[in-house]
């Protein structure tokens, strides 16, 4: 995706230890009419894809996610990052943070992920797939299908994203950094 490939090499940062920072456009200060545009290229790569909800994880997943909701008139899901007091009826499980190297448990309400739903789950970044593999296993806890992942940014030199092909999930990620090295901003070509 051109524009969001321009915008990454003219906005987005490089941090030590393979972290791409996209805080100015993306998952801090946002963009919404890049994010509208995400949105749209999403729902194009899954047009042919029966769904009937989008799912994320909270809280940079949030804004692509609701624009996708928007357009394509679906609820969006979030799964919650911290057990609220007044949620039962949950599932949940267990997820390692890329960038806060920590675990911690993901939450989200039976009542919002059932054996009916069809999903796309779309977030920010891919790095490992811990977040992606915590809605996997959440969706098998829920009976729910995974018709796709989409991503706004992957980065290919971490095995997220060949974990996730390889276990037959359709993966789409808008911009894929080839490598971070010497903090230059390597993008894969179209
Ligand atoms: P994964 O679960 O695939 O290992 O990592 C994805 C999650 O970690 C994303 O939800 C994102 O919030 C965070 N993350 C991974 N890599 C980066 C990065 O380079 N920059 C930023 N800002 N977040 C990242």
């Amino acid at each position: 995706m051109k524009v969001l490939k321009e915008r990454i090499l003219k906005d987005g940062k490089c941090y030590p230890g393979g972290i791409l920072k996209v805080d100015k456009f993306i998952n801090h200060q946002m963009d919404p009419n890049l994010m509208k545009d995400i949105a749209v290229e999403f729902i194009r790569r899954f047009a042919s894809s029966k769904v009937n909800k989008i799912i994320t994880i909270e809280a940079s997943g949030i804004a692509p996610a609701i624009m996708m909701g928007f357009l394509m008139n679906l609820p969006v899901v979030f799964a919650k990052k911290k057990k609220p007091s007044t949620l039962d009826n949950m599932l949940t499980t267990k997820v390692t943070s890329f960038t806060k190297q920590r675990d911690y448990d993901v939450i989200i309400s039976k009542d919002y992920l059932t054996p009916d739903d069809h999903v796309i789950f779309v977030d920010d970044f891919l790095a490992n797939g811990n977040a992606a593999k915590g809605i996997i296993d959440l969706c098998r806890q829920a009976g729910a299908t995974i018709e796709g992942m989409g991503f706004i940014i992957e980065k290919a030199f971490q095995d997220g994203g060949q974990y996730l092909r390889d276990n037959g999930i359709k993966v789409e990620s808008l911009a894929i950094i080839e490598s971070l090295d010497n903090c230059e901003i390597k993008l894969k070509e179209a």
